[in-house]
């Protein structure tokens, strides 16, 4: 399997850095905005009668040849961000669900772990009126600009 990677505006929050990620072979794309949450997936259906044999993946066709084409949409209820200091890098989570108090507890009692930096670290909810994350948590920084390998640079002076 081969994909091509890029970035491109999230549908939902426009965002200019939502992950695009093309599968060349089969043609199924995915789309992740790592702000809102929001997802967007095209897969191709795997025929049942057939399956997975041999290593080998059978798809369902049209009579046309063409094949079936599954769209998926996921809307985006916020992200968060925790850095691991021993990773050297943030953990990304994309929320897809309306997010409850206690999601929001559970970040939180993660940054008393000695092993997250909670300086680094963010909660992000997305705000329907408004049409745009909101920081509950921490202070946000852009994961994609910055990038993991960058971030050992202060994002409050980059
Ligand atoms: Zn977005």
């Amino acid at each position: 399997m081969s994909t091509v990677n890029g970035n491109g505006e999230c549908p939902q929050c426009a965002y200019e850095s939502a992950y695009y990620v093309t599968d060349t072979a089969t043609l199924e794309m995915d789309v992740d905005c790592l702000v809102c949450g929001y997802g967007e997936r095209w897969s191709r259906v795997i025929d049942r009668q057939t399956g997975t044999n041999n290593g080998c993946i059978h798809f369902k066709m049209r009579k046309d040849g063409y094949p079936i084409i599954r769209h998926q949409v996921w809307k985006g209820y916020g992200s968060y961000c925790l850095f691991i200091r021993s990773d050297g890098r943030p953990q990304v989570g994309m929320l897809r669900k309306p997010v409850r108090e206690r999601r929001i507890a559970w970040f939180k009692d993660k940054l008393k772990d000695p092993n997250v930096d909670a300086d680094r670290s963010y909660f992000l909810v997305w705000d329907e009126e408004t049409q745009q994350t909101r920081c509950v948590v921490g202070t946000f920084y852009d994961v994609v600009r910055v990038g993991p390998s960058l971030y050992g640079v202060d994002p409050q002076k980059t």
